[in-house]
């Protein structure tokens, strides 16, 4: 048994599986590439993978999760791992030098020397050109590189062919971060929607509450969003600090900004995902009440009573229509800039299903 079986925060599907089993086989026969890009849809979460990895390689038990070497590991702390977060490095190429320093000096731990580079996407082409040089030579055959990027499409294209290359799909719930914000999302949605409903069942027609819903939403998805804000200002800081030169910094700016403008949709995006994940499981539930179903049937069984009480004007084809705008919309929310339209859509349907 492998910590690499138990990662529960990858989605159980094929691709996954298939390479988690090439990791495995890597690490029991001693044959680990040394150099692997991970991509995926979570920083956050590839760093955590790329930390159970190195565990593995390095643990005489191939990753018992239970020995020093893995806890060390999978903590962060263990000296023959350094975790180097690119976004510093692209003018600061000191981080590089500071990998190759690490990878240089013997190890006075045995096992494997392991590079995590995070954000490779961020790196700029000084920093990237000497990453690659370090990869097509490295310094002994103890060098592992495990580089992480959400986006691969930006990265330069003679590193990733120098890669042994994994995408991973990860099941965002496990996602620490997002996890503590979703309880505000539930309280906000979950006394909105009894509001809306309240308010139907007593012919009371006016659409404030569902655009002032959605307007609570946004604007408590935007205030969530201020910590990605105090992480650039953070970025923009440290460069202003490091004594670059203008030009340099100038480019820095443009691409911290994009990164900026790349965190915030995504992290607006999964907002109004999880908005939608808590709608659909609402309509779900009224659709199962006015079927029968008692309390241990229904997603949120605490709502069984109000449900029961209040929802019997509601007629069940405008459930299903408003289901299926919600699955639309999830697809619109890719390409659309106005994320409160979709939302204020979907809240002035609700508000019209009897
Ligand atoms: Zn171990």
């Amino acid at each position: 048994m492998s910590i690499l079986d138990n990662v529960d925060f990858l989605k159980n599907e094929k691709r996954n599986n298939i390479n988690i089993k090439i990791l495995r086989q890597a690490v029991e026969s001693g044959n680990v590439s040394h150099a692997n890009l991970f991509y995926g849809n979570s920083m956050n979460l590839l760093g955590k993978l790329a930390l159970f990895y190195s565990a593995s390689i390095n643990c005489a038990n191939s990753g018992c999760g239970l020995c020093n070497t893995c806890s060390n590991t999978l903590k962060g702390v263990y000296s023959n791992v350094l975790v180097v977060e690119a976004m510093g490095s692209i003018l600061r190429i000191d981080e590089v030098f500071e990998l190759q320093r690490f990878m240089n000096v013997s190890s006075y731990i045995p096992g494997k020397k392991i590079c995590i580079i995070k954000e490779v996407e961020l790196m700029n082409d000084e920093a990237s050109n000497r990453l690659l040089k370090t990869l097509e030579e490295p310094p002994d055959e103890d060098c592992i590189f495990i580089l992480l990027a959400e986006d691969i499409s930006v990265i330069l294209p003679t590193i990733v062919s120098r890669c042994t290359v994994f995408k991973w799909d990860f099941n965002l719930e496990k996602d620490k971060d997002l996890k503590f914000d979703r309880r505000q999302l539930d309280d906000i949605l979950n006394k909105g929607i009894r509001n809306i409903i309240k308010s139907e069942s007593s012919k009371d027609t006016g659409n404030s509450l569902s655009l002032n819903l959605s307007l609570d939403l946004i604007n408590r998805l935007n205030k969530m969003a201020e910590k990605i804000k105090i992480w650039r200002n953070g970025e923009l800081n440290k460069i202003k600090d490091s004594g670059a030169a203008g030009s340099d910094i100038k480019k820095y700016k443009k691409i911290l900004e994009s990164s900026y403008k790349r965190k915030l949709n995504k992290f607006l995006n999964l907002g109004i995902n999880k908005v939608f994940d808590i709608i659909s499981a609402w309509l779900e539930d009224i659709m199962a009440v006015k079927s029968g179903a008692k309390e241990d049937g229904l997603n949120y069984s605490k709502n069984y009573f109000f449900i029961a009480e209040n929802t019997s004007n509601i007629k069940i084809d405008k459930i299903f229509k408003l289901l299926e705008a919600v699955e639309k919309n999830r697809i619109y929310l890719k390409y659309s800039i106005y994320k409160e339209l979709a939302l204020d859509n979907i809240f002035l349907q609700f508000q019209n299903l009897s």
